[in-house]
C-alpha cells in the first residue's frame, strides 16, 4: 500500500494560498532529498552510481539545484533543458544528452558543456561529427526489438522510434573506435512507469550481457551502463511502490554473475529516473469553483488539464483529497473537472470523495514529475506557479504563474483596434 499523505495541514495550506492563489504545484524538498539518498544508497555497492535526473519530468532549475546537492546529474533532450542544467550548475559529464531526432544546436551546446552524448541512431554519428565535432565520451541507445516486451506507456521496443538495433549497435561502436573515440558508455530505456522490481533486473541482465559482447567482439570496456528511467510510482493507494533496495540487490547479483565474471568489475551503473525521484513529492492544489448536477455530479476546479495532462491524456489515475476532509467518509461520487472545452478535461471520473463544498481546496497527488512540465496554453489557459516547501517549513516560489502579458508576448502582426 502506498502512503498518500499531504505534508501540510489545512490551516498551513490556507496561509500559503493567501499569498499564492491557486492553482499551483507545490514540491516537498525534504521528501525529494531523502528519496534521492535512498536511490543512491540502494546502489552504493556499485563502483560508481550516477542518477541523471530526467529534466523533462520537472524542468525547474531550483529543483535541479536541490537534486545536484544530493549528487544527481541531468538527463537532457533539448537545448533549453541543457541550458536549465547549466543554470543549475550541472555541467560536464554530469549531463547526459539522451535526445532523439536531435538538431545541430543541441549537439553543439552539449559539446560546449562537455556533456556525455548518447546517440539515438547510427546516422547521427556523421551528423554529430559534421555539426559539432566528436565528444570525449560516446554512448548509444540500444533498442532490443522483440527480445523483450516493453509496457503500455512506452510500447513494444520494435515499434518504438528510439535507439539502435542489435546489429547497428556493434557497427556503431566500431565506427566510433575507428574515429579514435576511447571512452564509451551504453544506454537503454525500454520501460516506463514500471512497478515490478524484476523488470529492472531483467533490463540490467540484457545490458550487462551486451557489454560483455562489446568487450569480446570489439575490445571495448564501457565505463558505464545507463539503464534509463521508467521506475514507476504507485499512483493508486492500493499499488505497491518499487522496492529500490531489492532492485539494487537484484542488479548487484547479475552484475557479479555477468560483468565481474567477464572481467568488467569497474563498470558504473547509471539511471535517468524522473518520475521516481520527484513524482510522489509534488501536489497540484486547486480550489473548487462550481458544483454542477446534470446526469452526473461534477466538481469544477480552477485547475485544468493545462496544469496536469496525465488523467486526460492517458486516463491516468491521480489520487485526490479534499483539504481538511482527509478523514471524512467518501459519501459522494463525482467527476472532478477542469474548464477546457474538451470533455477529457477531467482529473477523476466517478471518484468516491467526501461531500465537497464550493471553495474547498482539492489536492491532486503525484504531480512532481510529468505534471507542470506537460502544461500547455490551449484554450488560452495559463500555466500555474510552482512552489517549494523547504525543509524548515517555509515556502519559496520557484516559478511564478503565467500572466496574460506572457500569453500575448509572442503574438505579432495584429493591430490593437482599441488603441
Ligand atoms: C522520459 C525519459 C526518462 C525519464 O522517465 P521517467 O519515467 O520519468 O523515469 C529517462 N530517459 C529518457 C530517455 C526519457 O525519455
Amino acid at each position: 500500500m502506498a502512503d498518500k499523505k499531504f505534508p501540510l495541514g489545512v490551516k498551513e495550506l490556507n496561509k500559503i494560498i493567501e499569498k499564492y492563489p491557486t492553482p499551483f504545484h507545490i514540491y516537498d524538498e525534504k521528501a525529494i532529498r531523502s528519496n534521492m539518498r535512498r536511490l543512491s544508497k540502494a546502489f552504493s555497492w556499485a563502483p560508481g552510481f550516477r542518477e541523471y535526473y530526467a529534466v523533462k519530468a520537472a524542468p525547474n532549475p531550483r529543483l535541479l539545484q536541490v537534486l545536484k546537492e544530493e549528487g544527481a546529474g541531468a538527463d537532457c533532450s533539448s537545448l533549453p533543458e541543457l541550458l536549465l542544467s547549466e543554470k543549475a550548475g550541472i555541467i560536464g559529464e554530469k549531463i547526459m544528452l539522451t535526445s532523439n531526432d536531435t538538431p545541430a544546436d543541441e549537439f553543439q551546446k552539449a559539446i560546449e558543456l562537455g556533456a556525455i552524448i548518447n546517440l539515438d541512431d547510427i546516422s547521427h554519428i556523421n551528423y554529430l561529427e559534421k555539426n559539432a565535432g566528436l565528444p570525449e565520451v560516446i554512448s548509444f541507445r540500444y533498442n532490443p526489438g522483440s527480445i523483450i516486451e516493453g509496457n503500455d506507456i512506452i510500447g513494444k521496443p520494435e515499434e518504438a522510434k528510439y535507439g539502435l538495433t542489435r546489429e547497428q549497435i556493434f557497427e556503431a561502436y566500431k565506427i566510433m573506435q575507428d574515429k579514435g573515440v576511447k571512452r564509451f558508455g551504453l544506454h537503454t530505456m525500454v520501460i516506463s512507469n514500471e512497478l515490478h522490481d524484476n523488470a529492472f533486473v531483467a533490463t540490467a541482465t540484457m545490458m550487462f550481457k551486451l557489454a560483455v559482447e562489446l568487450k569480446e567482439k570489439l575490445g571495448i570496456r564501457v565505463e558505464f551502463i545507463n539503464l534509463g528511467g521508467g521506475i514507476g510510482i504507485p499512483y493508486r493507494p492500493e499499488e505497491k511502490p518499487v522496492n529500490l533496495e531489492a532492485v539494487g540487490l537484484g542488479i548487484k547479483k547479475v552484475y557479479e554473475e555477468i560483468l565481474v565474471a567477464a572481467g568488467l568489475a569497474e563498470v558504473e551503473i547509471a539511471f535517468e529516473s524522473g518520475r521516481a525521484i520527484t513524482g510522489p513529492y509534488g501536489y497540484l492544489v486547486s480550489t473548487v469553483l462550481h458544483e454542477k448536477r446534470t446526469y452526473k455530479d461534477y466538481i469544477g476546479l480552477d485547475a485544468s488539464m493545462a496544469n496536469l495532462m496525465r488523467p486526460g491524456m492517458y486516463g491516468a489515475y491521480h489520487h485526490i483529497v479534499v483539504a481538511g476532509k482527509e478523514n471524512d467518509e467518501c459519501t459522494n461520487v463525482y467527476d472532478v473537472t477542469g474548464s477546457l472545452c474538451e470533455n477529457c478535461d477531467k482529473f477523476a471520473i466517478d471518484r468516491k470523495l467526501p461531500k465537497i463544498n464550493i471553495g474547498d481546496k482539492v489536492i491532486i497527488f503525484d504531480t512532481g514529475a510529468h505534471g507542470h512540465s506537460m502544461g500547455f496554453n490551449y484554450n488560452g489557459k495559463l500555466r500555474s506557479a510552482e512552489l517549494l516547501l523547504r525543509e524548515d517549513g517555509s515556502v519559496e516560489i520557484i516559478r511564478r504563474a503565467e500572466t496574460i502579458d506572457d500569453y500575448f508576448a509572442t503574438l505579432t502582426g495584429f493591430e490593437n483596434s482599441l488603441m
